[in-house]
């Protein structure tokens, strides 16, 4: 039976009237300390100190974590309406706690009882922070052909090799990486297993990249020479695991990409709608043009469309089910979503759409990247054909 079957957990419930403090605390939070400083961060690519100390404060380094732990445990479904709403205004800085929580799902679902108790307090807390790093120059898609090599020797693993495009990699002090402990291995995920690795000698910082979008989080290279570590930094004290446990991340990483589409879609959306009622043309505002509201008619039925795709793979995730196949058709359909409703809001802003004074540009930036990240949207349909033709065998 493949790991990712058996180490899904069912995630406790939790009332509407909780749900909704945690909403309003975002709310409060957005509007007071996050919207008046996005384009300043986004436009001189600034991480953004300040908030992410009111994020460990509010819990969301350690929102997925489970309470034993100090976490908040929340269901992926708050989590994803969480991502949604943060999103919906400015995207990038969800990614700082996203990729810590997807390491962190790692060491809760497949970590041996005293790894848990030895890191997940620590990230729950944000005391420590990081993320997921599996990425390297040669592969991304194709996660089996990774050049990293971890050897055992004696009571250390010595790990050598260099990950790329790792989120967190700047600011952050651990995560959770691919590495090949038996490169001969056939099939080759089988000689495949998930480290915790922290800062230390032997670990450093390579090239850093000035992306397009996604600014003020850190997107950078880890290199790794003869770096050391405890044998008991590897995930599950277990070779041979570490493709499925990386892979079986991927369905909370993949809800919370969609959930960030979602934000995106929405966001383009509300700000169309908005520029819409205010430009005016030929003595109207362009909202009253039936050709402005057959894309803003579009953009509604998408954004709700991707929202519920992404609330059902979410709550499949909460009932401890297998959601691959759900938590990919909402990253799918969201990410493109996103893409689409940034673009046709883009139009609607017409040529004020072409200036930074504008947030909408950044919305048309930022959503690109979701087709990319968490598994591409080719590699989606792909696994969405195969789970399909397997529940429809011939
Ligand atoms: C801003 C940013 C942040 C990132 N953060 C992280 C991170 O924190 N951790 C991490 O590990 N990685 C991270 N990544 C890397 C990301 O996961 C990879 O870029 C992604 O998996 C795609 O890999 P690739 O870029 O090597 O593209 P490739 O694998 O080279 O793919 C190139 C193209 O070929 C297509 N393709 C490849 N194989 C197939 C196939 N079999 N069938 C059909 N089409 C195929 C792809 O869909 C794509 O269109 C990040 C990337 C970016 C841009």
């Amino acid at each position: 039976m493949a790991i990712a079957e058996t180490a899904v957990q069912e995630r406790r419930t939790i009332d509407l009237d909780e749900e909704r403090s945690y909403m309003d605390a975002i709310d409060r939070w957005l509007e007071r300390e996050v919207i008046p400083v996005i384009k300043h961060h986004d436009h001189n690519d600034i991480w953004p100190e300040e908030l992410v100390g009111q994020m460990a404060e509010m819990g969301l380094f350690g929102a997925t974590i489970a309470q034993e732990y100090g976490g908040l445990g929340l269901p992926a479904t708050t989590y994803a309406k969480i991502v949604m709403r943060i999103s919906s205004h400015w995207m990038a800085i969800t990614g700082i706690f996203n990729s810590h929580l997807i390491m962190a799902a790692a060491v809760e679902r497949f970590g041996t009882p005293s790894q848990k108790e030895a890191w997940l307090p620590k990230f729950a807390s944000g005391e420590i922070r990081g993320g997921l790093a599996l990425t390297e120059p040669n592969a991304g898609t194709d996660l089996q052909a990774i050049r990293m090599v971890a050897r055992r020797d004696a009571d250390d693993y010595v790990l050598n090799g260099t990950k790329t495009w790792i989120s967190n990699a700047v600011n952050g002090s651990c995560f959770a990486l691919l590495a090949k402990t038996d490169p001969a291995a056939q099939p080759r995920y089988k000689g495949m297993s998930l480290f915790i690795v922290d800062k230390r000698q032997g670990l450093s910082v390579g090239k850093q990249f000035d992306k397009l979008g996604y600014k003020a989080i850190d997107s950078a290279e880890l290199v790794l020479e003869d770096y050391r570590i405890p044998a008991n930094h590897l995930i599950g004290e277990e070779e041979g695991r570490g493709f499925f446990q990386a892979t079986g991340g991927l369905e909370l990483g993949r809800i919370n990409i969609a959930a960030r589409g979602v934000g995106l879609a929405d966001g383009s959306l509300r700000h169309a709608t908005e520029y819409a009622q205010q430009r005016e043309t030929m003595g109207k505002p362009i909202a009253q043009h039936q050709a402005i509201q057959l894309k803003l008619g579009d953009m509604a039925t998408r954004a709700r469309a991707a929202r519920l795709l992404t609330l059902d793979a979410a709550q499949a995730y909460d009932r401890g089910e297998r959601c691959d196949m759900e938590a990919g058709m909402a990253k799918y359909f969201a990410s493109e979503a996103a893409v689409e409703n940034s673009q046709e809001a883009m139009r609607i802003y017409g040529g004020y759409s072409y200036s930074k004074e504008y947030d909408i540009e950044r919305y048309y930036r930022d959503s690109l990247l979701m087709c990319i990240g968490e598994g591409t949207n080719e590699m989606q349909r792909i696994i969405i054909a195969k789970q399909h033709l397997k529940n429809n065998p011939a």
